[in-house]
C-alpha cells in the first residue's frame, strides 16, 4: 500500500515535470538551462526530455546535495 502510493506520488511528479517541459516548448526555453542560460545538450535532452538544467549545473547540483546530506 506505502509502495503503491509511493508509486503514485512519483508518478504525478513526472507529469507535471513533462507538463512543465511542455510549457516551455511553447514559451520558447526548452533545452535551456534553467542555472546557466546555456543550451542543454541534444543527447541530454534525449536521455532526459523533462531535465531542466545541463549537465554541468546538474552535476554541480547534485554535489551540493550530496555534501548536505553528509
Ligand atoms: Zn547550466
Amino acid at each position: 500500500m506505502n509502495f503503491m502510493l509511493r508509486l503514485r506520488g512519483r508518478e504525478q511528479r513526472l507529469l507535471k515535470k513533462i507538463d512543465e517541459a511542455l510549457e516551455r516548448l511553447e514559451d520558447g526555453t526548452f533545452g535551456i538551462c534553467d542555472d546557466c542560460g546555456n543550451e542543454i545538450g541534444l543527447k541530454r535532452l534525449e536521455a532526459r526530455p523533462v531535465t531542466t538544467m545541463c549537465i554541468e549545473c546538474k552535476t554541480l547540483q547534485e554535489e551540493e546535495e550530496k555534501r548536505r546530506e553528509v
